[in-house]
């Protein structure tokens, strides 16, 4: 059963483990110090994908978001994703023009469905109920 919240269409099931791109977004400079981190190694890195269907084909974009630590003040400052890039796994925001409708859609038709279920059932228990009385 779906939730009511459930953003469908818009979250997939998994990851690529081949993306046709990767964009590796790096902290520039300490969020406490200011110091330059072009010379500090990555310790961590998130990443997220974008998948995208406008062309035809599925294209997929990963983005890695790393962390640095601050050889000067030791602090950990980690890059930002896009504020597009919201989730571990999406469609790009041009896809939510269509799959969005697409998903509100298939939640209707499936709350139609289990309504009707429901009411079948409900309608079948009241005729054993009638027939065990007679
Ligand atoms: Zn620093």
């Amino acid at each position: 059963m779906l939730a009511d919240n459930l953003d469908i269409g818009v979250q997939l099931s998994g990851r690529s483990q081949e993306p046709d791109q990767i964009i590796i977004h790096t902290p520039d400079l300490c969020q406490d110090c200011g110091a330059l981190l072009s010379n500090s190694l990555p310790t961590a890195s998130t990443r997220q994908q974008v998948f995208d269907i406008s062309d035809g084909r599925v294209k997929v974009t990963e983005h890695r978001v790393e962390a640095k630590l601050c050889a000067k003040c030791g602090t950990r400052t980690k890059a930002a994703f896009p504020a597009s890039v919201r989730a571990p796994v999406q469609v790009s925001p041009e896809q939510k023009v269509w799959t969005e409708p697409l998903a509100k859609l298939l939640l209707q038709i499936k709350r139609r469905v289990a309504a009707t279920r429901q009411q079948q059932e409900a309608e079948l228990t009241q005729r054993a109920i009638h027939c065990s009385i007679r």
